[in-house]
């Protein structure tokens, strides 16, 4: 249902309409060129949803792996699971991103996936929501929310702080977040 989107466009994209969760897993893969299991399912499915193409899939993974990771040992050891993600391998199931329901109720022991509204320590939180332009009573409000569980509803309030417009139906999908970000931005 989504317009294909092209490997050159993933950064900015990223920065304008992910939502923390992905925008965090992103960066996390720039930083370290790797991600745990959960992370890249999280993220991956994420992408596919998005609009990334199998083969743009691998190249992009492939990449940000590299160099710890080399082309050997990727296509051996990882680009199996991306094909899975996308029906390719295995029992053929074509798998669904994770909605928010799914990614808030995870346990993320040492992983980097998870909701931050839910996993991230207030400090961490604060520092994300900043570096993101949120702040202010904004901020407060997000922050608010977070503590007492809110965590679509916090954000919510964040993609409109984002937007500078509301959002009726509010956030229930990373990628509904997504879709919803584009209308707005195109
Ligand atoms: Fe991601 Fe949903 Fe959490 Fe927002 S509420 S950060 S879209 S899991």
């Amino acid at each position: 249902e989504y317009a294909d989107i092209s490997l050159k466009d993933i950064e900015q994209l990223a920065s304008s309409s992910f939502p923390l969760c992905m925008r965090h897993l992103f960066d996390k893969l720039r930083e370290d060129h790797h991600l745990k299991h959960g992370g890249r399912m999280q993220l991956g499915l994420f992408l596919k949803g998005v609009g990334l193409k199998l083969e743009d899939a691998l190249a992009f993974w492939r990449a940000e792996f590299s160099p710890k990771v080399n082309t050997e040992r990727f296509d051996k050891e990882y680009a199996y699971s991306i094909r899975h993600n996308y029906g390719k391998e295995g029992k053929r199931t074509d798998y669904t991103p994770y909605s928010c329901q799914k990614i808030i109720s995870s346990t993320t022991g040492s992983g980097d996936h998870g909701c931050p509204y839910r996993h991230f320590s207030e400090e961490n939180l604060r520092a994300a929501l900043g570096k993101m332009g949120v702040g202010g009573h904004t901020l407060e409000d997000v922050i608010d929310k977070a503590r007492n569980h809110h965590y679509q509803l916090a954000c919510t309030l964040t993609f409109e702080a984002i937007h500078a417009t509301s959002c009726e139906s509010g956030i229930n999908h990373p990628n509904q977040y997504f879709s919803e970000s584009r209308k707005i931005l195109q």
